[in-house]
């Protein structure tokens, strides 16, 4: 063998699982396709960090007409939307840099190139050659990790070819005076908004009811109001039938016979297990609903030296759900750091989505806790945050508490408004705990803040 864990993908999963097992002795080998490039996978190149680093750039708007409340006169800044580019990528190429370092440091060996399974033991690499000849390695591991992460899901539709993803949002060149964002989800909300902050024309068309399915109801609605009230176009129940290519642009046909037309159309409609070309029928892997691979309790797949990790399983699509699993498995392998090995939990997953105002959200929405448990008590406030009594801005913030009556425990906690995700972190460790909502009550605020809200519901 020539390594005891072969990891496949350099993603938030692969990297927190090569690291930790390289870290207890394991003599661990992990394949990135893309190279030093793409190390850190998702979150670092395409996803969480520029999408969190867009958002704050498209804060900064808002702060900057805001000030204007504050006495902060004058001619408002204008963005470089280039020169914003330019920083992103080079922050994004320091923390490539960083994994790069953080897994030589470790003693993970580092391969680069297209990964296959062969059989239950074996993967072949495939990597390009100067003149794109492809030259092929094969490795033999004891054990192998497959944490390939995702990839954005395209619906079928005429004109297709047309749109883009989240993958080529982020370098849209030149950056498009009118947007139609397709989805009601985390991906087409953030950009949306974000967008929208930036001063992009945004049109957001949704299938649906309401953005944000799966999330508390009264969230939902507060948060469309919320948009539209900034004046992002949030139309609702509007299906896309084709988008054509026109001399002024993209036109996007809707089902109801109307016309948007763009610069630029973002798909944001979900994202599928990155399986393909992986080799799994050779070696023999079980796969489930759009091919995610299933895994046990211990995340070991039908193929008993095989296993699996992160967005791939497709349990819940975020950073931190990778990361724990992928700690959870190196612990159940190779034995825990601390006294126990850790398991990854998927009840009280804190989430947060990244639109202005943001959502911050834990526990169970009312609609859930009503189906689960007896009777409830739902505390809620809507107010305007005491920042916008002088910026003039007509942002309006949501907090609300679900109670299991019958405990007192706080089941579900959500709110809309700034720094919500940074809100929501702290009340998750409260939740865990098993917090009563009479201990929330006997909890001093913090004043003035928004997050007192939370403690003071009655
Ligand atoms: P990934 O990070 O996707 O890594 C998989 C890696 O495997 C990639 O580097 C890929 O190149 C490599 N790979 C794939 N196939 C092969 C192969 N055959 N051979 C070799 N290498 C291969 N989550 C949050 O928690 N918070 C957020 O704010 C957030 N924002 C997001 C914004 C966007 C736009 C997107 C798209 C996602 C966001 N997510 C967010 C989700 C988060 O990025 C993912 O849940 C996370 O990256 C999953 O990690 P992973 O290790 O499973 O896969
Ligand atoms: P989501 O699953 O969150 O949303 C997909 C959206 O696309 C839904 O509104 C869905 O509608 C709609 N949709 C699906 N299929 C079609 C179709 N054929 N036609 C029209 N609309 C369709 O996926 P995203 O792509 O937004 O994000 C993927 C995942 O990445 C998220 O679920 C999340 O786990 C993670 N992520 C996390 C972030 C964070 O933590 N802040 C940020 C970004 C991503 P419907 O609801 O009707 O099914």
């Amino acid at each position: 063998m020539d390594f005891d864990l072969l990891v496949i993908g350099g993603g938030s999963g692969g990297v927190r699982a090569a690291r930790m097992a390289a870290q207890r002795g394991v003599r661990v080998g992990l394949v990135e396709a893309l190279g030093r490039q793409g190390l850190g996978g998702t979150c670092v190149n395409v996803g969480c960090i520029p999408k969190k680093l867009y958002h704050y750039a498209a804060h900064y708007a808002e702060a900057a007409e805001e000030a204007r409340g504050y006495g902060w006169l004058g001619a408002l800044p204008t963005l470089d939307w280039n020169e914003l580019r330019r920083r992103r990528a080079a922050e994004i190429d320091r923390l490539n840099g960083v994994y790069e370092q953080l897994l030589r440091n470790a003693g993970v060996t580092l391969l680069h190139g297209w990964a296959r399974l062969t059989d239950a033991h074996t993967v072949r690499v495939a990597t390009l050659n100067a003149d794109g000849s492809p030259t092929h390695q094969t490795w033999r591991a004891e054990r192998i990790l497959i944490a390939t992460g995702g990839t954005p899901y395209v619906p079928h539709f005429r004109g297709r070819e047309h749109v883009i993803t989240s993958n080529e949002v982020f370098d849209l060149d030149p950056l498009p005076a009118r947007l139609v964002v397709v989805g009601g989800g985390y991906i087409a909300c953030e950009f949306a908004s974000i967008f929208h902050g930036l001063g992009v024309h945004v049109t957001q068309l949704y299938r649906g009811e309401q953005i944000l399915r799966g999330f508390d109801d009264e969230v939902r609605h507060f948060l469309a109001d919320q948009l539209r009230a900034k004046g992002l176009d949030l139309r609702l129940q509007t299906g896309v039938v084709a988008v054509k290519r026109e001399d002024d642009g993209l036109h996007v046909l809707l089902e109801d016979g109307n016309r948007v037309v763009a610069d630029a159309v973002l798909y944001a409609t979900g994202r599928v297990p990155n399986v393909a070309g992986l080799g799994l029928e050779e070696a023999g892997v079980a796969q489930g609903a759009q091919g995610a691979i299933i895994v046990n309790e211990h995340f070991q797949t039908n193929v008993p030296s095989i296993y699996a990790v992160g967005d791939v399983v497709a349990r819940a699509q975020l950073t931190p759900v990778a990361l724990a699993e992928a700690m959870a498995v190196v612990d159940h392998l190779y034995g825990a750091a601390g006294a126990s090995p850790r398991q990854a939990r998927y009840d009280l997953i804190p989430t947060a989505v990244f639109t202005l105002p943001s959502v911050g959200t834990v526990g169970l929405t009312e609609a859930q806790a009503r189906q689960q448990l007896g009777r409830l008590r739902i505390y809620r406030s809507t107010f305007r945050p005491l920042r916008h009594t002088l910026s003039g801005s007509p942002e309006r913030a949501l907090v609300k508490l679900v109670v299991d009556d019958a405990s007192d425990r706080v089941v579900g906690l959500h709110m809309v408004g700034p720094e919500a995700g940074e809100i929501v972190q702290g009340f998750a460790v409260a939740m865990r705990c098993g917090a009563t909502k009479a201990q929330f009550d006997t909890t001093l605020g913090i004043h003035p803040t928004l997050a007192e809200e939370f403690v003071t519901l009655r």
